[in-house]
């Protein structure tokens, strides 16, 4: 019988090397901005205790209940492939003391993530995302400064009509009572709902609200909005992020559906999308919004079928990054409260994305020099040069496996080097080598031991 083929897991891929310049760039982008809005880098193990899941993430949330890769280890300990990052985070925040430095701490971190999820387009199970996270702050302008940083990054990426899904879901004052309201909007209906939502209607309602049934949206189109129903804080902190995104420009959608599916988000929830129509992203609402009269607080609803429609366009791309506020997550944890804010991008859809668009990533460095070499002397003294050329900082190129000088000679010319140095057998026993010009075919005979300075003299390099 034959053995079946080895193939990467499910819904888990290689890397390649063409992906890898995408996800490299994006990395650049991130490095950059996170050096300019002071984030300093953390990773954290790829495997956790199970249970910073369940308790962080919470019970009944998809990723925790159906995606997560946890097993038993051979000491016994229960440990899951991380599915997030954000509660990995906040242990580390909590097991080194992070709350003694000075407040907030600002970290980002870039890596895999694991999800037993049905493989799709731009939905895998091993998939790559970009966090940044304040930790120790509870302002509304941190929520808008974490929006506007993903939105950089993916301007710097050229992404251009972008747009900010954003809505508040509340705190442990509001919520409850939301959850209640919800709970009597949904009890008498739930035969109309899917079979999930009937499950979600026992554990976690709220879910109910992004479900993408068609018979449950229509029941959520007229269930209860928990923009309506905020304490007072949750109402002015939402209020205050808004009126900073106009301060910045962003170019928001308000979606009273969006509440993301992990428990531990409080307040502001966002996504971010590419916009697949040309026109403008504006802020939705219905006609029969009014202006709010001075000092009311002004949330428009988002009735209108054309933009719900736009909103449909943007899902089926899928967002590009989510996350938002989790003022209890550290406290659930085992910390002392830490308010904090965060999101995650997720790497494969830009890269995508990137690609789709056709982005040139230049190569990091193009070598100046080929090293061609005949025989076995030759090929040992040319290993040596390599070293000598990347203590100078010269790049070059080579083809030290090779034995046919034409082959070597016809590399150079296809990768377009400024000289080709050729140490052939006679050049080896003589201790020199050949600079061949490549625009003109000028050759000279130099001294080996010369040949670095002499390069490094004709392409100026600085060392
Ligand atoms: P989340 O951690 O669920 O808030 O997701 C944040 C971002 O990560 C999403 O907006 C996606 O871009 C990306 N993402 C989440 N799950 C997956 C997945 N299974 N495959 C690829 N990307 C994902």
């Amino acid at each position: 019988m034959r053995k079946p083929k080895l193939q990467s897991p499910t819904g888990m891929h290689d890397i390649l090397p063409e992906d890898w310049k995408y996800f490299q760039k994006i990395y650049n982008v991130c490095e950059e901005l996170a050096n300019f809005y002071e984030f300093a880098k953390i990773e954290t193990p790829i495997l956790e205790d199970t249970e910073l899941f369940s308790r962080g993430v919470g019970l009944a949330t998809d990723i925790v209940e159906k995606q997560m890769f946890s097993f038993k280890s051979r000491g016994g300990d229960y440990l899951a492939l991380r599915p997030e990052g954000t509660a990995p985070v906040v242990r580390a925040y909590i097991e080194h003391g992070m709350h003694n430095l000075p407040q907030p701490v600002k970290l980002w971190y870039f890596g895999p993530y694991f999800r037993a999820e049905k493989p799709q387009l731009g939905r895998y199970r091993q998939f790559w995302q970009f966090s940044f996270e304040v930790l120790g702050e509870a302002g509304p302008v941190i929520d808008a400064q974490i929006v506007q940083i993903f939105y950089n990054i993916l301007k710097d990426l050229k992404f251009k009509d972008l747009v900010v899904s954003v809505n508040s879901i509340g705190c442990s004052q509001c919520r409850p009572c939301f959850r209640r309201l919800l709970l009597s909007y949904f009890r008498p209906r739930e035969s109309f709902l899917c079979s999930d939502c009937r499950r979600r209607l026992r554990e976690n309602p709220l879910r109910i609200l992004d479900c993408k049934e068609e018979k449950c949206q229509m029941l959520v189109s007229q269930a209860p909005q928990m923009l309506d129903h905020l304490c007072e804080e949750c109402h002015k902190h939402f209020k205050d992020v808004l009126e900073f995104f106009e301060e910045l420009s962003l170019p928001y959608s308000l979606n009273p559906y969006l509440v993301r599916g992990l428990d531990y988000y409080t307040k502001t929830v966002f996504e971010i999308f590419p916009s697949l129509t040309s026109q403008e992203p504006k802020i939705l609402r219905s006609s029969s919004d009014e202006e709010p009269s001075q000092g009311q607080v002004f949330i428009p609803k988002f009735r209108n079928k054309e933009d719900e429609n736009n909103i449909e366009e943007h899902a089926k791309v899928g967002a590009l990054v989510g996350g938002g506020r989790y003022d209890n997550l550290a406290k659930l944890l085992g910390g002392k409260p830490t308010p904090a804010c965060g999101a995650s991008a997720g790497i494969e859809r830009i890269a995508l994305l990137l690609k789709e668009k056709g982005l040139k990533i230049p190569a990091a460095q193009k070598p100046k020099v080929f090293l061609a070499q005949l025989g076995e002397l030759a090929k040992r003294k040319t290993l040596k040069l390599v070293e000598e050329f990347r203590e100078i900082g010269i790049p070059i190129s080579e083809s030290l496996g090779r034995d046919s000088l034409k082959t070597q000679l016809n590399r150079a010319d296809k990768i377009g080097v400024k000289y080709t140095l050729i140490l052939g057998q006679k050049e080896a026993l003589e201790g020199t080598i050949i600079i061949k010009e490549m625009a003109t075919g000028k050759q000279e005979t130099v001294k080996l031991e010369k040949v670095v300075g002499e390069m490094k003299r004709k392409l100026k390099t600085k060392n």
